[in-house]
């Protein structure tokens, strides 16, 4: 194991040497099929060519010049993305987090500019928006908590998928201004929230003047089958942030705005050095194009909609499963029982995937996958699935559930 890299990350000893499309090589020599993207991010697969070439001829040109000069790839893709999503104006930053700071500070600026001196921010248990101090806090983990107190303060949890939760808060706290959520909880679980759950938010958030920022630093980007993960709800966030999908490797994030939200921070009021450099930028607008050019984001719909089905019919008789969910290409299957060495199994099988909240098995394939990709995943997970849980897992019990 390496000795000069702090331990943030239990690593699998297996190293890559090459990808192309849905397939990685490692330096042994051994052919994987990569159903986790990098963790939803290299949403095009591996040595995507539209983006190669727009990175390659990007790095020949002009990689950098900060922020204090005008950039027309960071003023294109601000333009397209907010096209897509319906927003007014983008910050980019490098990470999910970052996109995260980002909203969070909009939401306490904007508040301030409202005569709230002490603004709290809703957030929801289980939930995952980074690693920095605040998207920590705001994060529904204690174990990832534990040990950097003192937190951040001003934020309020309430359970996901609970409007009349929220509605509580709200009849008893008056400094509210924001709810950050995300649209589908991506690390603590592949949790999808009922149908109505987002409509019923914005409504509550109309109602109390506050702005509803939806996290789709996992969801976005055409994974579950829309662009963004709320457009299956019909509804328009106040603040979107963004980052995993959006540069297929490239680091970038992006906190989308609309309305009072888009013109609150002003100059010399948040900023970044890197963030929307013309490398990451092209990069991002590679991504958008091949996205549109290709129907992406339907293929990975239909795509996951095959694979659930596929998981549902080959664990149907286990009563160890407890669920199949997700949308699109976001996808769950949660055991009755920790099942983390899955992902070593699911190695050695050839195949790479991760489990997220002790016992959920996640898949998030690339959404460039054919027909027989998303059939070897299928077969692949449901037979080490069926090997781990043994006899005491199956028997004639209910059928997974949606
Ligand atoms: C991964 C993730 C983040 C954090 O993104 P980083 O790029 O690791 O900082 C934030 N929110 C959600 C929903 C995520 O899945």
């Amino acid at each position: 194991m390496p000795d000069h890299l702090m331990a943030t990350y239990g690593r699998l000893s297996v190293s890559f040497e090459r990808g192309e499309g849905a397939w990685l090589w490692s330096d042994d020599g051994r052919r994987f099929l990569d159903a986790l993207s990098g963790i939803a991010v290299c949403g095009l697969g591996h040595a995507h060519p539209g983006v190669r070439a727009a990175i390659c001829e990007q790095a020949a040109q002009l990689v950098h010049v900060s922020n204090l000069y005008r950039i027309p790839s960071q003023e294109t893709l601000g333009e397209r993305l907010c096209a897509a999503a319906g927003m007014e104006r983008v910050f980019f930053a490098n990470s999910g987090a970052e996109a995260n700071e980002a909203a969070i500070k909009l939401a306490r600026l904007l508040a301030h500019g409202r005569g709230i001196q002490r603004p709290e921010i809703l957030v929801m248990e289980n939930s995952f928006h980074g690693r920095t101090l605040a998207t920590l806090t705001a994060t529904g983990s204690r174990k990832a908590q534990a040990g950097f107190e003192p937190l951040v303060s001003g934020f309020v949890r309430v359970p996901y998928d609970d409007l009349g939760a929220v509605e509580t808060a709200a009849g008893n706290r008056a400094n509210i201004v924001a709810v950050l959520v995300e649209s589908i909880q991506g690390e603590g679980g592949i949790v999808m929230p009922s149908a109505g759950y987002l409509a019923g938010l914005r409504e509550l958030c109309d109602r109390h003047g506050w702005l509803l920022m939806l996290d789709e630093v996992q969801s976005g980007m055409g994974r579950t089958g829309r662009l963004f993960a709320h457009q299956h709800e019909g509804i328009l966030p106040d603040v979107m942030t963004l980052a995993k999908g959006l540069g297929n490797g490239v680091p970038i994030g992006a906190c989308l705005a609309r309305g009072e939200a888009a013109g609150v921070l002003g100059p010399g009021s948040h900023g970044s050095t890197f963030g929307g450099n013309p490398l990451a930028c092209r990069a991002a607008l590679a991504v958008l194009d091949a996205l549109e050019a290709d129907d992406l984001p339907a293929r990975a719909g239909a795509a996951g909609e095959r694979i659930r089905s596929g998981l549902r019919d080959g664990l149907a008789d286990l009563s160890g499963v407890v669920a199949v969910r997700g949308r699109g290409l976001m996808i769950g299957v949660e055991l009755d029982r920790a099942c983390g060495e899955l992902v070593a199994t699911a190695l050695d099988a050839g195949l790479l995937i991760n489990v997220t909240a002790q016992r959920v098995v996640r898949l998030l394939p690339p959404l460039i996958i054919d027909d027989a990709q998303a059939e070897q995943i299928v077969s692949t997970v449901v037979r080490i699935i069926r090997d781990f849980l043994g006899a005491d897992g199956a028997d004639t019990g209910p059928s997974p559930g949606a």
